[in-house]
């Protein structure tokens, strides 16, 4: 059970992705090395695709500076210790280990990870009930199938769930059904309602294990970030490529330089946070409109004993999808921990942003009562994310929804008069909405300030 699964049985047809070693040289070249090429990069954002960039390019003799809006770099890889373990408020595994050159950086970076195995899982109905393997094992495969051959029925304005509901009326009420158009699909594609029924299974991925963080995925964006120029608490507002230099507001000064990178969230460019003169290509516009955000929020509970299943993951089944139905086990990792992570998806995630910690509370151990009894203790801690009105990122990552179009990825981006550049796990055809999308856009737009 985990993002992208699915598209594993289809991974046979497409060609193995092997990775140039220029990807992975992710290691710094001695100062004395670096030749000065007189020429000025300004980085926006201090997230895993900027900071992957700007330290290539540190590397290739620009001066290389990142501005960066928070008071902290990472981005969306972002770790909370606060509880004295590592809760990652964003991304947490490292999906397919096999290739992916975020396997190498936590090598180098020093991140731990465990391996979620997915086969240490057990499934509860409404109820407590425990629901049979294989009832779960067939209507597994049958989602499989179906995701294999919905697109044949799809169009480019029609959602997931139009086509879904048309075709497979009887699942539409399923409980176990519903876990799934949940945790296999919203979780990785968002809303149900708003996901392209031609190109929800877009993109590309790694095989082999999926790896959870267990010291934190910021060990990442810290390690790119090394000797590198970051200035932090710097909100980039506008951005005027009228000129050869190009001109960058941050915090009402004014910073000039031969090329900028773009790296800001999609979320953030929806939003129009930035203003850039002249105004941004159609293309670009129109992409940035019709690409999805989605929503996806994480939940981290805390107690003094452990009262739940020793497997990797506990499923519930509730009628409300996208609701805490799926909670990871952090004792498995974190062994002196009484932890569970749980997560709350699209509308359902967004709402819970105007809820408070009692609420959100209440909510999570209803279900867990429902499967364990009334007489288990409440947490005594709670972390909790908002991604989606979190103004740094305006959602948790990029999807297909319905009306995109997959060159849309292509045009956001695509590189403006050879003097703005943008980056970000938006601006991957193959690996939207990854870490190692964001990595590999990074490596992207370094490659091509580079060339010129
Ligand atoms: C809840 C959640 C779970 C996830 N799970 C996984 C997972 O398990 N595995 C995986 O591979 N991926 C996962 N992802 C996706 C992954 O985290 C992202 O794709 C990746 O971190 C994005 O990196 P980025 O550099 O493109 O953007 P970001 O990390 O968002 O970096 C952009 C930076 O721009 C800054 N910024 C924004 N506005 C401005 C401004 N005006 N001026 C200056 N700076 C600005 C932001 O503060 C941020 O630091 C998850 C994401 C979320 C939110």
């Amino acid at each position: 059970m985990h993002r992208r699964k699915f598209i594993k049985d289809t991974l046979a047809r497409l060609p193995f992705v092997l990775l140039a070693p220029s990807l992975l040289a992710s290691c710094s070249k001695n100062e004395d090395d670096i030749k000065a090429n007189g020429k000025t990069v300004l980085v926006i954002g201090a997230g895993i695709a900027g900071l992957a960039a700007a330290r290539k390019l540190k590397n290739n003799g620009f001066n290389v500076i990142v501005l960066e809006a928070q008071d902290k770099i990472g981005g969306r890889l972002r770790t909370n210790r606060s509880l004295g373990i590592a809760f990652d408020e964003g991304a947490s595994w490292i999906h397919g280990v096999n290739g992916n050159p975020i396997s190498t950086l936590a090598q180098e970076a020093g991140m731990t990870t465990y391996f979620t195995d997915n086969d240490s899982f057990v499934c509860y109905d409404i109820g407590g009930i425990l629901r049979s393997d294989t009832l779960y094992n067939q209507t597994e495969t049958e989602y499989y199938a179906i995701l294999d051959t919905l697109k044949n029925s799809g169009s480019l304005t029609q959602s997931f769930e139009t086509v879904f509901n048309n075709l497979h009326p009887t699942k539409v009420n399923d409980r176990l059904w519903k876990f799934f158009l949940s945790t296999y699909f919203t979780f990785d594609r968002g809303d149900l309602d708003k996901v392209s029924s031609l190109y929800y299974d877009e993109g590309e991925e790694f095989e082999g294990e999926e790896r959870i963080s267990t010291n934190g995925y910021d060990t990442i964006p810290n390690y790119l970030a090394n000797g590198l120029d970051v200035r932090l608490n710097q909100r980039v507002s506008n951005i005027d490529y009228t000129n050869a230099k190009v001109k960058v507001t941050h915090n009402g000064s004014t910073s000039e330089a031969d090329f900028v990178l773009v790296t800001v969230p999609l979320g953030v460019l929806k939003n129009n946070s930035i203003q850039f003169s002249p105004t941004l290509p159609a293309t670009k516009q129109t992409a940035i409109q019709k690409v999805g955000m989605n929503c996806v929020n994480k939940f981290l509970l805390v107690w003094n004993i452990a009262f739940w299943d020793d497997e990797n993951y506990i499923a519930y089944t509730p009628e409300l999808r996208n609701k805490f139905n799926y909670f990871v086990n952090v004792k498995k990792f974190h062994p002196a921990v009484n932890a569970l992570m749980t997560f709350a998806y699209a509308d359902y995630g967004r709402q819970t942003e105007a809820m408070t910690d009692a609420q959100i509370i209440d909510e999570v151990m209803a279900h867990l009562r429902d499967i364990y009894g009334n007489s288990i203790p409440n947490p005594t801690h709670l972390l909790r994310t908002t991604w989606d009105t979190n103004e740094n990122a305006f959602g948790a990552y990029s999807y297909t929804a319905k009306e995109t179009e997959m060159y849309h990825f292509d045009d956001l981006a695509e590189e403006i008069h050879d003097k703005l550049f943008f980056a970000g796990e938006h601006t991957s055809r193959d690996y939207f909405s990854t870490a190692h999308g964001a990595y590999l856009s990074g490596i992207r737009e370094a490659d091509k300030i580079i060339a010129l």
